[in-house]
């Protein structure tokens, strides 16, 4: 037997896990679907949509950014779905830069201050308009093994619609966010998520984060004016009224970071 192969060993401790956190999340009134891969998952968030959708007229479905959901391709598959209206407001184009600026010119954005912060009006005023969709797809930082969510964000525009605003809310992520308890989360939101999404930022979408994590490779908890991990949210559940309305798929897969 391949000693390099852990296919099987991966698979046990999926299992394993799923059992324990289907029970802890049931109890929280957070729905909970375990599979065991990318497929699974792109299939499970169509089907809920087409179940969430409504039938006789258009139901918005909102995103927020997420790693996770590029690599389940779902943004382009929800799409085929009819009926819908997407609400996406941090889609970008192949260069990187929010399609909600219209056409730039390449490289990094060097705008005059009051034409830079007009275009960051549209943005803000799309991010408000996915707060109030049908549906809201989105990716989380981390869970825990006592069935809690754990989130962290700059402006608050994906943790603020897990909590409150859509009627629906579908959550995926891969098993690398399994953490055994809340403090562990957010060390790991902060130690790997946090720096991580800043150099994906500079990257890719022409940013210009420079915060000691970057360089550290751990948090220190500073007060850097780019900081981006301000506003951390910790779903401990849904009130009795709204159990059907939190959807959360874990997928046997690392996915995202
Ligand atoms: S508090 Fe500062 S050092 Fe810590 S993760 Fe956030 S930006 Fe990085």
């Amino acid at each position: 037997m391949s000693e390099i192969n852990l296919t099987g060993e991966r698979k046990l401790l999926f299992q394993a896990q799923s059992e324990k956190l289907a029970k802890k999340f049931s109890s929280r009134r957070i729905s909970f679907y375990p599979c065991y891969d990318k497929d699974e998952a792109q299939k499970k968030v169509l089907q809920l949509v087409r179940e969430f959708k409504f039938e006789n007229s258009e139901t918005k479905v909102g995103f927020a950014d997420s790693v996770t959901l590029h690599q389940l391709d779902i943004f382009n598959q929800i799409k085929k779905i009819g009926g819908i209206n997407i609400i996406n407001p941090l889609a970008r184009n192949e260069d990187g830069k929010y399609v909600i600026f219209g056409k730039q010119p390449s490289g990094k954005m060097n705008l005059p201050r009051d034409e830079y912060y007009a275009l960051m009006e549209k943005l803000w005023q799309s991010m408000r308009e996915s707060l109030l969709t049908d549906i809201f797809v989105i990716g989380a930082n981390a869970i825990t093994m006592k069935g809690q969510i754990v989130s962290t964000d700059g402006t608050g525009n994906r943790v603020g619609g897990m909590i409150f605003g859509p009627r629906k809310v579908i959550i995926v992520v891969g098993r690398n966010k399994i953490c055994r308890d809340v403090d562990e989360a957010i060390k790991r939101n902060r130690d790997i998520a946090a720096p991580l999404n800043y150099y994906r930022h500079n990257i890719k979408h022409h940013n210009r984060f420079d915060n000691p994590c970057m360089k550290l490779g751990y948090c220190v908890d500073c007060n850097s004016p780019r900081r981006g991990c301000l506003k951390t949210v910790i779903i401990d559940g849904e009130m009795e009224g709204f159990k059907d309305r939190t959807h959360l798929i874990l997928v046997n897969e690392n996915l995202g970071f």
